[in-house]
């Protein structure tokens, strides 16, 4: 059995434990207490934690053996141009399908205003400016301990450039930075073999916390997104695949499972950014030279899942409110989740908080965000896939155009098969 399937069982199983929890042991307080708030949330909580723990680093030796495999800087400006360009191409794409879809089915047309609803208070979101002045870390050490994805990213390729530059200095670094890449990928595969663990335990902690009660009165809402998500991952992606990467989007999908997996049950795709990674060099084929600088920045820079919530969200409560959208504010709400797409980081949750300042922008009441609170969680993780396979498109459409991505990879059922690994023992 592939470690894949394992997690796959990991996951199923924590689904169904959950649910079960939620429909029949909601006031158990044993289960509630040595369970949902117990094992399953201290195990998962430090899976993710061990996912987070892996980014800075990996991201960090990836990037810089990136840069020095392409060598040469005005082909790092071309892939840098490329995939900022195709980021916003789709994110565009997925905003504008979501408001077609949703104005066309209009959910929340005779939604009865007066079911609960949670009180949402807007966190505080970064002035746009600020996004911009923010991608240069004032002190880079503290971009690594807060693990500031842009500043890295920016201070990171800065300083390889540099390595490039300085000669034979900067090859014996590079060949370091080859070295440390080598054993964080390693330490990568060591985290994954207790991933069907933290998976199963993460799966059941929000399906015991999200039960259907709660999806029901949103279900108008709830599937428009998911019928939006489907189209954009099953359509879009696939067209953008087939045209311009040349590559089969069904094996494509196939291949991205392990990394679908780890986004739908962290909700988050900086954590999933290892994963992405390694799918996208060892399954897929993407030469490091370009993934280790399309995954990180996408995960920052690109939610198009995100962007398709808000725009449900905006016609949802729109509609809800019994307010009427006009032209000119559909164009500010398309404008506004580009932007905010790339001044906000992968995170869970941090769709809501993009969600207030498109809200803002277009004057529509910020407390409606409360009543679409319930359903977010599982959204979320929705979402995360789609933002994942958006990364991982980008990066395969750009590798194509630079000559890095591998067919006989791709094309090989078996190559980079996410293995489980046996710790050495010690000599006698
Ligand atoms: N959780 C999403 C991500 O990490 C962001 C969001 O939609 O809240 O990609």
């Amino acid at each position: 059995m592939t470690l894949t399937t394992k997690i796959l069982i990991g996951m199923g199983f924590g689904l169904i434990i959950g649910s079960l929890i939620n429909a029949f042991a909601m006031e158990q307080a044993i289960i509630q207490d040595y369970f949902v708030n117990g094992i399953f949330h201290v195990i998962g909580a430090a899976f993710i934690n061990s996912l987070k723990m892996l980014v800075v680093p990996l991201v960090t030796f990836s990037l810089i053996c990136g840069v020095c495999g392409i060598g040469d800087v005005g082909a790092l400006g071309r892939i840098g141009i490329k995939s900022f360009l195709l980021y916003i191409l789709t994110t565009g794409l997925a905003i504008s399908l979501a408001l077609l879809i949703a104005i066309t089915i209009a959910p929340g047309k005779d939604f009865e205003q007066q079911q609960s609803s949670t009180e949402f208070v807007a966190k505080a979101s970064p002035p746009i400016t600020d996004v911009f002045i923010n991608i240069i870390p004032g002190n880079p050490i503290e971009a690594f301990a807060q693990g500031n994805m842009l500043q890295i990213i920016f201070f990171v390729i800065l300083f390889a450039i540099a390595m490039l530059m300085t000669g034979e200095i900067g090859l014996q670094l590079a060949e370091t930075a080859e070295k440390l890449n080598e054993v964080m990928m390693k330490v990568v595969t060591l985290v994954m073999d207790v991933a069907p663990v933290g998976v199963f335990c993460l799966m059941a902690k929000t399906f015991s916390e999200q039960g259907l009660a709660l999806i029901l009165p949103m279900i108008g809402y709830f599937s428009v997104v998911i019928l939006c998500l489907l189209l954009h991952a099953l359509g879009t992606f696939s067209i953008l695949l087939t045209v311009f990467a040349k590559l089969n989007p069904i094996i494509f999908i196939k291949k991205m499972r392990p990394a679908h997996i780890f986004a739908f049950s962290t909700a988050s795709s900086n954590a999933t950014i290892p994963v992405t990674l390694q799918v996208l060099e060892k399954r897929i084929g993407v030469d490091n030279s370009t993934a280790a600088f399309t995954v990180p920045f996408g995960a920052t820079i690109n939610m198009d899942g995100t962007a398709i919530m808000q725009g449900v969200a905006t016609v949802f409560i729109a509609n809800v409110y019994q307010i009427d959208l006009g032209f000119t504010q559909y164009i500010t709400i398309v404008g506004m989740s580009i932007l905010a797409s790339i001044g906000t980081a992968g995170v869970p949750g941090v769709g809501l908080i993009m969600l207030a300042m498109v809200f803002n922008q277009v004057g529509l009441p910020v407390e409606g965000i409360g009543l679409i609170l319930g359903v977010d969680r599982l959204l979320d993780m929705m979402r995360t896939v789609v933002n994942i396979t958006g990364d991982a498109t980008v990066t395969c459409i750009v590798a194509r155009g630079e000559n890095t991505l591998d067919d006989t990879v791709f094309n090989d059922p078996d190559a980079g098969v996410i293995a489980e690994i046996h710790l050495p023992h010690k000599a006698a």
